[in-house]
């Protein structure tokens, strides 16, 4: 008996329209739809009217499911994998279930669809040449801003998602990593009815978000332009690092001059960088 296939299908991040025909029919031909959420996703299943049996796997689950779902497969089953909303795996459980598949030669086919990453970065007027999915920042806050730090010099443009209810001291994290300057396009509410992008610097963005509560409403993507090239490059990250520690209680001349001694960066570009980070933070 030939194995079954995994069907990885993306489902709408807000409108029912985006489902796609095709996503339609495979979820009505298999066997056995793996979802996030059984209660959630019925309500979708019911609408299409699609009848096929549901089993959960989240991400306390998965590890298990994997093993009952290699088998099903191995067996001959079809079998459909969705999230709650978007793209499986983006953000959403699955890498363990997909990781095991490939690697015991199960064939695993996308069926693509919404992606609220891939559609913020859409219309977000930033370089869509190179970026880089970063999904959540972090709840905790000595972490999150550790990783934003390590972002500070990155030059693609930079996708995040974000809980409404830590939007604020995300963005005021970002402020701090990245500077005032930065452009940002913020969406929120992707494909729903109250879907708005803000496009602005991240100063106007922190000052926004104290004022007008619809900012932090819904779902939120945020993405963030990148540093150009040259920017990014120039100079060690390490030696970066150390000039914006010294820049905490320096002027831009002392802090690059210091910085040049401790790290062997050359002294002008730490000088040029300096004066650009003091900018960007007033
Ligand atoms: N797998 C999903 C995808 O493909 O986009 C993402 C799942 S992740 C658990 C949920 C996060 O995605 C939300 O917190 C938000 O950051 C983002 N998101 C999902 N739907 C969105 C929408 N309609 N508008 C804006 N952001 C959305």
């Amino acid at each position: 008996m030939s194995n079954g296939i995994l069907y990885v299908v993306a489902t709408p991040i807000g409108n029912v329209g985006d489902l796609s025909p095709r996503a339609r029919e495979v979820l009505s031909s298999v066997s056995l739809i793996a979802a996030e959420d059984t209660r959630h996703s019925g309500k979708l299943l019911q609408m299409i009217g699609c009848n096929t049996p549901m089993l959960s796997l989240h991400e306390h689950n998965e590890q298990h499911r994997s093993v009952e779902l290699l088998n099903r497969l191995q067996n001959g089953v079809n079998i459909a994998l969705i999230s709650d909303a978007g793209t499986p795996l983006i953000s959403d459980p699955g890498y363990g279930l997909v990781r095991e598949l490939v690697a015991h030669g199960i064939r695993v086919v996308p069926i693509p669809g919404a992606c609220a990453a891939i559609a913020a970065l859409s219309v977000s007027g930033l370089s869509t040449a190179r970026f880089v999915f970063e999904g959540f920042p972090g709840a905790k806050p000595n972490k999150r801003r550790e990783r934003l730090r390590e972002l500070a010099h990155e030059s693609r443009t930079l996708v995040f998602y974000e809980a409404p209810h830590r939007l604020q001291e995300t963005l005021a994290d970002m402020l701090d990593a990245f500077g005032a300057q930065r452009r940002v396009a913020l969406c929120r509410e992707i494909t729903k009815l109250h879907e708005t992008c803000y496009y602005e610097t991240i100063g106007e963005l922190v000052k926004r978000a104290t004022t007008d509560a619809d900012l932090s409403r819904g779902e939120i993507v945020i993405v963030v332009e990148g540093v150009p090239e040259a920017e990014s490059t120039a100079i060690p990250l390490a030696a970066e690092q150390v000039l914006f520690t010294l820049l905490e209680d320096l002027p831009a001349a002392q802090a690059a001059k210091l910085a040049a001694k401790l790290t062997g960066a050359p002294r002008s570009e730490l000088y040029e960088r300096a004066v650009k980070h003091k900018s960007a933070k007033q």
